[in-house]
């Protein structure tokens, strides 16, 4: 990741935590920091790995509970589910997703086109959207050469 992609996710790391009173301590930081140098909607228990390495003493439940509050606070965005563990997505950018129905791996994607989707009529009248974001489904490059 790029250098300056870091400056800013900790800038808008320490906001957020300062604006819902949520101490930046080392452990909550090396989670976020974990969580954003991964490209591939990690869930909390490779994160716990990875943070572990640094915090031997963390227990799995803490992070689990650190990921789930950056998520109550609008820090990261929980992945849409199918029944397993909870994926985390730290890309706050209005953006799209492949998953691949072999290995779960959820690729991130831009696409303009798709950013402008217009919301049919008769869900805007029942529901309130909150983010729109395209779910592809399929077979990703890895698993097709298998
Ligand atoms: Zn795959
Ligand atoms: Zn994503």
């Amino acid at each position: 990741m790029l250098q300056k992609d870091d400056i800013t996710s900790m800038a808008l790391f320490r906001n957020k935590c300062r604006k819902h009173n949520l101490k930046s301590t080392p452990q909550r930081t090396a989670t976020y920091k974990e969580l954003t140098g991964s490209k591939d909607h990690p869930t909390a228990s490779t994160i716990f790995d990875k943070v572990r390495k640094s915090f031997p003493d963390i227990s799995f439940d803490t992070v689990n509970r650190t990921l789930l509050t950056f998520s109550e606070i609008g820090l990261v965005s929980v992945v849409e589910g199918y029944g397993e563990p909870k994926r985390f997505d730290p890309n706050l950018q209005t953006h799209h997703h492949f998953r691949c129905v072999k290995c779960n791996n959820i690729i991130d994607f831009h696409n303009k086109s798709l950013d402008n989707i217009k919301i049919p009529q008769e869900i805007k009248t029942l529901f309130t959207v909150m983010n729109k974001r395209v779910v592809l489904e399929g077979i990703c490059d890895k698993c097709r050469e298998k």
